[in-house]
C-alpha cells in the first residue's frame, strides 16, 4: 500500500494513531546515514513507548550510535545495517528528509504492503512514506514524537524523557537556535518532569572530552577562514587531520557561525577521496537550504548540508561562489 498520505500539522494525525494503536507485529525504526540525536533520540523514544503495547521493535541504520551518544536509553539495541535480513510490516523514519539517506534500507526493507511512516520536521521532505506527517514548525522531530506519545496516552519513562530531550536539546543548540520556542520548554519541562535530567544529557554531550581532543580543537580552528567583508566564515577539514569519533562529538560549524557580523558559516569536511561533506549554518536572513539544494542536499533554512563531489578545494571554491550569489540576492 502507498497511499502517500500527506499531513501538515502540528497535531499528530489521527490515522497515524490509528496505525500505531494497534499493535501489529514488527516495527522497524530506520535510521538515515550518520545519525545525530535528533534522528536517534526520538527513533528509540518512539520504539520504546511502542513497545510497552506489544509491538516487536527492531532499531537499525547504515551507520553506529556515535560514541557521544551512547548514553541515549535503549542504544545499545542499535544494529547496523548494508542489507536488512528482511521485510518489515511497518518502518518509521523520524527526521528523514529524504529516504536516499537511508543508503538503500528502506527500499529492500519495505515490500508492496509495508506501511512507511514518515514523521519529520524539515520542510523539504521528499514525502515517500504511505504516511507522511511534517511539521515544519517543529524546532525538532523530538517535540513531534513527544506530542504523538502523548496522543498515543502511553507512559513517557525516564529512559523516554531522556532522548527525546537529548533530541530537543541537540536540535536546538542547548535551546540557543532560533526555532527555540516557548513550546519546546514546556515540552522541556514536562520531559525533566517525566525523569530527563538537563545536566546528565550536557555531561554526556559536551564535558566528556579525551585529553587530546582540545589540542585537536585548537588545530582545527586556527583553519577558520572569514571573507573580506566579514559575512562569510569557513572551515576546511583535510581528511586524516582529526578522527571520526572527534568530528562527530565536536559541532565544529558552530566556531565559524559564532563570530560576530558572519551571516553564513560552512563546515567542509572531505569524506573519502572525492567526496566533500558539507554543513551550512544561516544567521537568519540567508536561507541556506537554497544554497544546499542547489548541490542536491537539503535542511532547514538556518540549517542545512549537502554531499558535493571533488576535491576540498574545488568543494570549497563551489560553495564559496554560491554562498556569494546568495548573498547577493542572486540564487532566485
Ligand atoms: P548537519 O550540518 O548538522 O549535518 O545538518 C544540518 C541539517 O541539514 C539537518 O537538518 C540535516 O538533515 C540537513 N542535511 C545535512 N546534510 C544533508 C544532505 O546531504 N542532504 C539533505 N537533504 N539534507 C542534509
Ligand atoms: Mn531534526
Amino acid at each position: 500500500m502507498k497511499d502517500g498520505a500527506t499531513f501538515r500539522s502540528p497535531l499528530p494525525p489521527p490515522s497515524l494513531l490509528d496505525v500505531l494503536a494497534a499493535p501489529g507485529g514488527h516495527a522497524l525504526m530506520l535510521g538515515h546515514v550518520h545519525p545525530d540525536g535528533d534522528v536517534l533520540g526520538t527513533l528509540l523514544a518512539l520504539g520504546l513507548a511502542l513497545e510497552s503495547t506489544g509491538w516487536a521493535v527492531t532499531y537499525a541504520g547504515p551507520h553506529p550510535v556515535p560514541d557521544v551518544l551512547s548514553f541515549l536509553a535503549g542504544s545499545e539495541r542499535w544494529q547496523v545495517w548494508s542489507v536488512p535480513p528482511g521485510k518489515f510490516d511497518l518502518i518509521v523514519l523520524t527526521d528523514c528528509p529524504n529516504d536516499a539517506r537511508t543508503e538503500g534500507l528502506l527500499d529492500r526493507a519495505r515490500s508492496a504492503s509495508s506501511r512507511v511512516l514518515n514523521i519529520d520536521h524539515h520542510p523539504d521532505n521528499r514525502l515517500y512514506g504511505t504516511l507522511n506527517w511534517i511539521d515544519a514548525s517543529a524546532a525538532a522531530t523530538g517535540e513531534m514524537v513527544f506530542d504523538l506519545i502523548r496522543a498515543l496516552g502511553l507512559p513517557i519513562s525516564p529512559g523516554i524523557a531522556l532522548d527525546l530531550f537529548a533530541a530537543i536539546h541537540t536540535d536546538t543548540g542547548s535551546f540557543r537556535y532560533s526555532n527555540t520556542t516557548a513550546k519546546t520548554f514546556r515540552i522541556a519541562a514536562d520531559l525533566v518532569a517525566a525523569g530527563a535530567e538537563p545536566a546528565v544529557v550536557s555531561d554526556r554531550l559536551y564535558q566528556r572530552r579525551s585529553r587530546d581532543a582540545l589540542g585537536t580543537l585548537g588545530l582545527v580552528l586556527s583553519r577558520i577562514k572569514i571573507s573580506e567583508d566579514g559575512a562569510v566564515a569557513w572551515l576546511s577539514i583535510p581528511r586524516g587531520l582529526a578522527s571520526d569519533a572527534f568530528l562527530a562529538a565536536e559541532d565544529l560549524v558552530t566556531y565559524p557561525r559564532s563570530i560576530d557580523g558572519v551571516r553564513v558559516a560552512l563546515l567542509l569536511r572531505e569524506e573519502d577521496a572525492g567526496h566533500v561533506k558539507v554543513s551550512l549554518r544561516g544567521k537568519g536572513d540567508v536561507a541556506v537550504n537554497r544554497i544546499a539544494h542547489r548541490f542536491g542536499g537539503g535542511g532547514h533554512a538556518n540549517a542545512a548540508g549537502c554531499t558535493v563531489r571533488g576535491t576540498l578545494e574545488e568543494a570549497t571554491g563551489a560553495l564559496l561562489a554560491a554562498v556569494e550569489l546568495a548573498l547577493n540576492g542572486k540564487n532566485a
